[in-house]
């Protein structure tokens, strides 16, 4: 079976579905989002991620790398991703957390280990474990046997998904899911294909095939100046979530802010924010308008 690999478990989340919650995020993505807050989810397999304002310049992890991949510059260490084979060795001598590997394995008793440890604050506040990512349906083997480990100990579950999957992994994960967070960007296809790299269509049908199973569902919706934020798209999104079956549902817009441009730099690479801004108060307000219109109504943030 394959196994996922982690790269980040985030406890006292509180955008992350009801109440207290730990996060786990699982990596691997077939979405390529523009505004992608977490680019090293995208990759499956395990990354190394270089920040280069925490180098102090100290030469250790070009003495211990066993390849020879690492070598000093004036500035700071640079690596030959030919040559580097991601063992990690650079990582565990750097004294400052410059270099950090993205992305571990994590067998299901261990995860629940950690889980157990934040039932307090759960129990306080009603909340729970969701798992994120990248896309956890990519893996469901592991996806569902950690949501029946979950439910065994009676710990709410939510799963937060781009909904690009196969329908019947979907219906699968949903028997064992509490809530899904459930991402819409857009309603036409072509500008869909361009800002995330995929068709919507079958993100779209398994959201009306999720509503039709009765499952609960809160709709994610990212609001980007210069993508979606204008009037026609806010109007086609507000009526596609008016017509699913079960009537209203919790809809949060989440506006856009260009923090990805750290995390791309730490990968090696660059963020090119193109027409991409934070979406102005007037078109947020407008986007609450449509959904208000519809009789939905809208939280911002979460
Ligand atoms: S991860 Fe391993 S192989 Fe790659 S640069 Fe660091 S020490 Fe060298
Ligand atoms: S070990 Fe860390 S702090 Fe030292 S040179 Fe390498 S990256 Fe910089």
């Amino acid at each position: 079976m394959q196994q996922p690999l982690i790269f980040d478990i985030k406890r006292y989340a509180i955008n992350d579905g009801p109440g207290i919650r730990l996060t786990i995020f699982f990596k691997g993505c077939p979405l390529s989002c523009a505004w992608c807050h977490n680019p090293e989810s995208i990759s499956a397999k395990q990354q190394k991620l270089f920040t280069k304002s925490k180098c102090i310049g100290c030469g250790e992890c070009v003495k211990v790398c066993p390849l020879g991949a690492m070598t000093m510059t004036a500035v700071s260490p640079v690596t030959d991703p030919l040559k580097c084979q991601l063992c990690g060795e650079c990582a565990e001598v750097c004294p400052t957390r410059a270099i950090e590997m993205s992305g571990r394995h994590y067998q299901i008793a261990e995860l629940m280990e950690i889980v157990e440890k934040e039932r307090p604050f759960f129990a306080q506040s009603e909340g729970g474990v969701t798992i994120s990512g990248g896309e956890p349906l990519l893996h469901p083997d592991y996806l569902l046997r950690l949501l029946r480990a979950c439910g065994e100990q009676h710990i709410h579950r939510a799963v937060d998904t781009s909904g690009f999957c196969s329908p019947e992994i979907l219906l699968e994960v949903a028997k064992h899911t509490d809530l899904f967070l459930y991402d819409l960007k857009m309603i036409d296809d072509g500008l869909h294909r361009r800002f995330t790299g995929v068709s919507n269509r079958r993100i779209l049908d398994n959201l009306q095939l999720l509503a039709v199973s009765g499952a609960q569902i809160t709709l994610r919706i990212p609001v980007i100046g210069g993508v979606n934020a204008d009037a026609g798209s806010a109007s086609a999104i507000a009526d596609f979530v008016a017509g699913l079956e079960g009537g209203a549902r919790d809809v949060h817009l989440l506006p856009y802010h260009g923090v990805a441009a750290g995390k791309h730099l730490k990968l090696g690479g660059q963020y090119d924010e193109g027409l991409m801004r934070e979406p102005s108060t007037e078109e947020l307000k407008r986007f609450g308008s449509c959904f208000a219109a519809r009789g939905l109504g809208v939280v911002v943030g979460g």
